[in-house]
């Protein structure tokens, strides 16, 4: 089977989409749960630590605008690997012991998943549905590879219903989030098909990162009006095609 990436063609037997920023609004997501963990944060550690905790991820608000940076922790790190930042900053900011405020740290994630209503936080991308089930028809597995935990996923890939995807590996399903291989090769075991013969789409460099650590082929989405100039050339240098759009995949063969 050969697919079409905006102007590039390959061989293709699986493709893997990263979840947010690729089939998902990434920008309102990250709005909707930034508020939550904060709000949670304040609830449990108090007011005071959220702007310090806020830099350490690499996000701030400018009035009702959030800016985040797309290279930094919250845009591509695991939910793991946050939660580990904030108890960090807890224990910087004396909050008392690591043991405490790592369960403080995971309270605050935890309430936040809990307080998510999937149907605020997860808009499909122009294209998702239609995409997803122009892939299969054409005999292909197609799913999910994210960054994000088993729970959320589900609840966002619940609403691109009635389409279903063929797999869903999380961060909480493997030992190590991207851009190490371990999401690609669970991929590659639940589906039966050779991780190299798979194409990974994605809208992060780590997205791009774990493609190749597999030897797949890379596929960035650019965003160009959300991403810096210099984000987009890094995406492009590294990427094996670049679209604009889930739109311009399509099955040619
Ligand atoms: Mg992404």
């Amino acid at each position: 089977m050969r697919v079409a990436f905006g102007g590039a063609e390959f061989p293709c037997r699986a493709v893997a989409f990263d979840k947010d920023g690729t089939l998902f609004d990434s920008h309102h997501y990250w709005g909707v749960v930034e508020r939550l963990r904060a709000r949670a944060l304040a609830d449990l550690a108090g007011e005071a630590i959220v702007p310090r905790w806020r830099k350490s991820i690499g996000v701030g608000w400018h009035g009702d605008r959030l800016v985040i940076d797309v290279a930094g922790p919250y845009a591509v790190g695991s939910v793991l690997e946050e939660t580990i930042l904030t108890a960090t900053v807890l224990y910087q900011e004396g909050y008392g012991s690591w043991e405490h405020c790592r369960e403080v740290a995971q309270g605050v994630f935890g309430r936040a998943a809990d307080h998510l209503r999937p149907e605020e936080a997860f808009l499909p991308l122009d294209g998702a549905r239609e995409t997803l089930r122009a892939l299969q028809a054409a005999g292909l597995p197609v799913g999910v590879v994210t960054s994000d935990n088993r729970r959320p996923a589900e609840q966002a890939l619940g609403l691109l219903a009635p389409v279903q995807v063929d797999f869903l590996v999380a961060a909480d399903d493997v030992q190590r989030a991207k851009p190490f291989p371990d999401l690609m090769l669970r991929a590659a075991e639940v589906t039966g098909v050779a991780p190299e013969a798979f194409v990974v789409v994605g809208d992060s460099m780590m997205d791009l990162l774990l493609a190749k650590s597999v030897g797949a082929k890379a596929v960035a989405i650019v965003h160009r009006h959300l991403y810096s100039p210099e984000h987009v050339a890094g995406l492009e240098a590294a990427a094996d095609a670049v679209v604009d759009s889930l739109r311009q995949i399509r099955v040619v063969d």
